[in-house]
């Protein structure tokens, strides 16, 4: 199963299925990746809140995949935004992480609230290019007017946006925006957690097309463009996020399942969230 690539904006190529391993048990992480990589999928998504880096790293490496074939994600800490603090919390996800260089780091959270502006953060995350550590970079949960800034003021447009997307909360303006401005979406819980998977138009749209219902919203967001990586420790459900290539959904498919949206966040508001441990 060949998984399509997305181009970013500085022509680094990022496979749009991945591995999402956040609430995955450091002491599980290993396992759940090497699975993973076993079933195919060549993009880990990481952060150092999610305390296992380290164990993905060892994933990659005991795996005997090419350290080229995978993407890997990390992001910067939230109680790291001091510009100062950023490339050392870089060099301690590269010390973790033990692969060599980071495909793509992203500014975790924008933190509108905090001491520290995000903008200014932004700026030593640009400097981390230079290192020849990460091939891009990017930012995560940034709300269109956290973007606005960040492209007056900076120097790099953002290679992504990982935000939080899913049938209940479609976010068209902000992937409209992304797009307009050659920033790729990333879709983080993409199933909603689950939440979305006993819906009735979806399970009408899996019964349709002789999938399962988290299937159905994995080619959902395949084909509207968006990036994924699916969280799962059960094996089987990781093999069944990955068989997403191989069936097409309709318009009327498409629309059956985006019409979905409510506007309904699973995580926090990026505009009031403030959690700097
Ligand atoms: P997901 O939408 O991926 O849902 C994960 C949940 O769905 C788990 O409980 C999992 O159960 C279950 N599940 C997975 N596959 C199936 C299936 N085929 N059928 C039924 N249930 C299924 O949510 P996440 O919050 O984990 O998001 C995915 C990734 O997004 C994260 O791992 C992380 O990489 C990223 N993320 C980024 C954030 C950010 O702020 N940038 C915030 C949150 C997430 P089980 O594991 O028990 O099988």
């Amino acid at each position: 199963m060949t998984v399509p690539t997305v181009t970013l904006n500085n022509g680094v190529d990022i496979p749009q299925l991945g591995f999402g391993v956040f609430q995955i048990k450091p002491a599980d992480t290993r396992r759940a990746t090497e699975a993973a990589l076993e079933v195919g999928y060549r993009h880990v998504d990481t952060a150092e809140m999610y305390g296992n880096e380290a164990e993905v790293g060892q994933a990659i490496r005991a795996s005997g995949v090419d350290r080229a074939e995978v993407f890997v994600t990390s992001k910067l800490h939230n109680s790291r935004h001091h510009p100062s603090d950023v490339a050392k919390a870089f060099d301690g996800t590269l010390a973790a992480l033990d692969v060599g260089y980071v495909d793509l780091f992203l500014v975790h959270w924008p933190l509108p609230a905090a001491d520290v502006d995000y903008v200014d953060t932004w700026k030593a995350m640009e400097d981390l290019l230079g290192t020849g550590h990460v091939r891009a970079i990017g930012v995560s949960n940034f709300q269109a007017a956290h973007l606005d800034r960040v492209l007056a003021e900076g120097s790099v447009v953002p290679a992504a946006n990982q935000i939080e997307a899913h049938p209940y909360l479609t976010q068209e303006p902000l992937r409209a925006y992304d797009q307009a401005h050659g920033i790729a979406t990333e879709a983080w819980s993409p199933l909603a957690k689950g939440h979305v998977l006993d819906d009735p138009a979806v399970v009408a749209v899996a019964d349709a097309v002789g999938r399962t219902p988290a299937q159905v919203v994995l080619r959902w967001h395949i084909q509207r463009g968006d990036i994924v990586f699916p969280k799962s420790v059960t094996r089987s459900r990781v093999e069944e996020n990955f068989a997403v290539f191989d069936f097409d959904l309709t318009a009327d498919q498409m629309a059956a399942v985006g019409g979905l949206n409510r506007d309904e966040r699973t995580g926090p508001d990026p505009d009031t969230f403030d959690y700097r441990p």
